[in-house]
């Protein structure tokens, strides 16, 4: 295998880490780029005294100059409570995080893996979803600035690979959860665990009847260096994630029953334009990469749970502000 010098942008995130993580184990050189905006140091603190991995605080929507091979742009902030926190950085973080990250792809011909997401599909009236699917997103509503972010970022993808020939590959992430997402981050799994483990109400928004597909963690970031080490024809978009679909009343039963919690379930009224339904086609997956997820819900969950369990909560700070 050649080892390449690989830029992961968003790399001290929940999947970054994780991304990198794996990068280093396989001997690569590897530069974790993070503002820590929704993020902490402690995320890769292990891999910091590693000789091939090397940590920048930048702000991905200010220019930067490196020479790598590969860049994985995961930078932009992924919970709805992040990117609704200051929308119009989120808007910034995706388009001008592109525009660099593809004008540094350019000038050292460095293959870029954007990390997209199902969110370019809205509230889909398709289901399951095809990467053909156009999607319904309300462009004017409160989740706009990431969807519409993310989706003026593949577009910026396709014309640097049309008009300037930058090698790239654009990937659809659907939900995916596991040890080291923010347990303030307001996202489902995070804020059920944490609810059940502290015995506080479960909230489901809504009557809890819409749905969401859950990948793990390690299923995701091996289709996402999959993606990136394919033929360079294959360019997406290509959606990743799992296609098992639950309701969220489903899941919040499973947690309860996983946590052995005596919590109760309780409804609070559902944020604006919530998907009512999401589900993976991933047939392209299947076939292009090789890749199917492996991990059920009920045992990443479970692995979910037992990292909750352990970690320090006042090491976190909710809702995690720039401040
Ligand atoms: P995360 O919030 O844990 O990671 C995002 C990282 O980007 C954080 O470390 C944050 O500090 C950093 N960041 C944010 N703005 C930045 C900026 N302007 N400059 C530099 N760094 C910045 O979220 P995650 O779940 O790990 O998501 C990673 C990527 O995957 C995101 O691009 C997200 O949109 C995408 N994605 C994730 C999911 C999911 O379910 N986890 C689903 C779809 C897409
Ligand atoms: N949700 C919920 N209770 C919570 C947090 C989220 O019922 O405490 C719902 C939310 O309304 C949505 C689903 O769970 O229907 C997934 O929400 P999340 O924020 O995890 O991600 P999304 O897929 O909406 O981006």
């Amino acid at each position: 295998m050649t080892l390449k010098r690989i830029l992961v942008t968003g790399g001290a995130g929940f999947l970054g880490s994780h991304l990198c993580e794996r990068l280093v184990e396989h001997g690569h050189d590897v530069i974790c780029l993070d503002n820590f905006f929704t993020s902490q140091k402690s995320n890769v603190a292990h891999l910091l005294g590693r000789p091939n991995f090397e940590l920048i605080r930048h702000d991905i929507t200010l220019p930067v100059f490196l020479e790598v091979d590969e860049i994985y742009n995961l930078a932009c902030p992924a919970a709805p409570g992040h990117y609704q926190f200051n929308p119009i950085k989120t808007m910034k973080t995706s388009v001008m995080g592109a525009i660099n990250v593809l004008g540094m792809a350019k000038r050292c011909r460095a293959k870029v893996l954007q990390a997209s997401t199902s969110e370019v599909y809205g509230d889909p009236e398709i289901h399951p979803q095809p990467e053909s699917y156009r999607g319904a997103v309300n462009p004017i509503g409160l989740r706009a600035c990431y969807d519409e972010g993310k989706r003026a970022a593949e577009t910026l993808l396709m014309d640097y690979h049309r008009h300037n020939h930058v090698n790239i590959r654009i990937v659809r992430i659907f939900n995916t959860y596991g040890p080291r997402m923010h347990p303030f981050d307001g996202r489902v799994i995070s804020n059920f665990i944490r609810q059940a483990l502290a015995g506080e109400d479960i909230t489901i928004f809504g009557d809890g009847t819409q749905t969401r597909s859950f990948c793990y963690r390690d299923d995701l970031v091996d289709g996402m260096i999959r993606m990136m080490d394919a033929p360079d024809t294959l360019i997406g978009p290509i959606n990743l994630g799992n296609p098992g679909e639950f309701t969220i009343r489903q899941l919040a039963e499973l947690v309860l029953e996983l946590t052995g919690s005596s919590s109760k379930i309780i409804e609070q009224p559902l944020p604006a334009d919530d998907p009512t339904q999401r589900q993976p086609d991933i047939t392209l997956a299947r076939k292009q990469l090789g890749w199917e997820p492996e991990v059920p819900l009920r045992e990443g969950l479970s692995k979910t749970i037992d990292w909750f369990r352990q970690i320090d909560l006042s090491h976190y700070r909710p809702p995690t502000p720039n401040w």
